[in-house]
């Protein structure tokens, strides 16, 4: 059969942990698979190099202390990974002189964004890309040291070719297509197993692009949609997408099988196992998608079809959305004015804020969204200054601590009673409801509540709908 297995960062988080991930890889190239592997950085270093380089940028940065700091961090746990997962000499000098070179290559960019004192989308890529140019060669290195002949690539290499809107690049699908079909079945012809950057691409000349955090996900499938695999597995550190997250809910299980408009709607609400844009390619080409826990082999994990054979229930999954803030625009001069709601989130639009879930009422006298709480004060900002100029006199309200809890199934399409079953929960449970949204798909009904019901509302959703553990 022929996978493309993506290791997630906790999954490469130390060079023990690499070790493992390549024995998983060697035993499926001894059993006559053939892989393309796509790495992650190792857990928490692209996170680190988006604070390096934002302190870089500010006003009184010292680089003299903020750099050599870093990269002796930095270099001290690629290094140790490399001894950690490398056990043949030869493969484990030739690995560590190319980690070596890598680091070489960052130091430098950080020291010229320290230079230029500021940080634009495209430098902000290049240095994010760093994380998985020096776990991919490591993943790759610890293959070759068990007798299996590696090769670590770009994404940029493997032919993944973006637009050039730096941070969230698109890719472009066609020239991808070709490019990636013919570099990559040159190297798997030659028995060789590819171990792809993911989250990195590049422009057409060459240019460092990626394609948003959490990308390795997307990585994995447009590689997997272009080459037609037979699955692409995502390996992670949790046993597969679950009913509920764990920490809300101790019931919580994991979901055998879930179709992909499933699963493009838990992506996007708040179930953080999978990036929201990796379902479509997959699903273009039907492949198969496992998501399986890197550190548990034996468990299946939960796979994503275009139809699941069996219908699990009408509510899938209940996500939670933390962190999530409300805006009410309203005002009676809103009132059967036309271009409302395009007026308000044009304008969110413009500052690059991201709208989680949006509800109007049919009297027109408001508009409420709910936002990333990170981004309230822009969304904020933003709202009253473009009604000022344009002298707007609608009020602006909001809620700083929402969540923002969805109920996904597609077993709820055409079924009716869910909302009322959801709604009647909350109020046996005292829960005020904030704000609610069904998404035309009717795959799921999503709602606001206060913050500190949110728990409260998992469970008691958890238990209506039978999701729990000896349902
Ligand atoms: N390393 C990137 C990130 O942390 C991409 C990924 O892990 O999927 O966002
Ligand atoms: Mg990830």
């Amino acid at each position: 059969m022929r996978f493309v297995i993506k290791f997630g960062g906790v999954p490469v988080k130390d060079g023990k942990s690499i070790r493992k991930a390549a024995e998983l890889i060697v035993d499926r190239y001894k059993k006559r698979d053939q892989l393309v592997v796509v790495t992650s950085a190792m857990a928490g270093v692209t996170d680190e190099l988006a604070t390096i380089a934002s302190k870089l940028v500010e006003p009184r940065a010292n680089p003299k202390q903020l750099i050599p700091e870093f990269m002796k961090r930095i270099s001290d746990k690629h290094f140790e990974a490399c001894r950690g997962a490398i056990a043949d000499k030869d493969v484990l000098y030739q690995t560590t002189r190319t980690v070596r070179g890598a680091l070489d290559n960052l130091q430098r960019v950080l020291t010229g964004v320290s230079y230029l004192g500021e940080l634009s989308p495209r430098s902000q890529d290049l240095v994010l890309s760093f994380g998985e140019r020096l776990s991919a060669p490591i993943l790759a290195g610890a293959i070759g040291s068990l007798g299996v002949s590696s090769k670590h690539l770009t994404g940029f290499e493997a032919g993944i070719l973006t637009d050039d809107r730096h941070t969230e690049a698109r890719p472009l699908l066609e020239k991808t297509r070709k490019l990636v079909h013919r570099r990559l079945n040159k190297i798997l012809a030659a028995g060789e197993v590819p171990v792809v950057t993911g989250f990195i691409a590049g422009t057409k000349d060459g240019t460092v692009t990626t394609l948003g955090r959490g990308g390795s996900d997307y990585t994995a499938s447009i590689l997997g949609a272009s080459l037609g695999v037979d699955e692409i597995w995502i390996m992670t550190d949790v046993d597969g997408i679950m009913t509920a997250d764990p920490k809300a809910e101790p019931n919580a299980r994991v979901i055998e099988v879930i179709s992909y408009l499933e699963a493009t709607e838990l992506a996007y609400f708040g179930a953080k196992v999978l990036h929201p844009k990796m379902i479509e390619p997959a699903m273009e080409f039907d492949i198969p998608v496992r998501v399986r826990n890197a550190f548990k082999l034996e468990r299946e994990g939960t796979l994503i079809v275009r139809k699941p054979k069996r219908i699990e229930g009408i509510v899938k999954v209940i996500t939670t959305s933390k962190n999530v803030s409300l805006v009410t625009v309203g005002g009676a001069g809103m009132i059967g004015a036309p271009g409302v709601a395009a007026t308000v989130f044009d304008i969110l639009g413009r500052a690059g804020i991201k709208v989680l879930m949006i509800s109007q009422s049919s009297s027109q006298a408001n508009i409420s969204f709910a936002v990333d709480r990170k981004q309230l004060d822009a969304a904020l900002r933003a709202l009253r200054t473009e009604f000022a100029k344009r002298r707007i006199d609608w009020s602006i309200t909001c809620d700083r601590n929402a969540s923002v809890i969805a109920t996904v199934g597609a077993g709820m399409k055409g079924t009716p009673g869910v909302a009322a079953r959801v709604f009647n929960m909350m109020g046996r449970n005292r829960i005020n409801i904030l704000m609610i949204a069904q998404g035309s798909s009717e795959l799921n009904i999503s709602f606001a509540i206060s913050e500190r019901d949110a728990i409260k509302a998992v469970r008691a959703l958890h238990d209506e709908f039978r999701l729990g553990i000896g349902r």
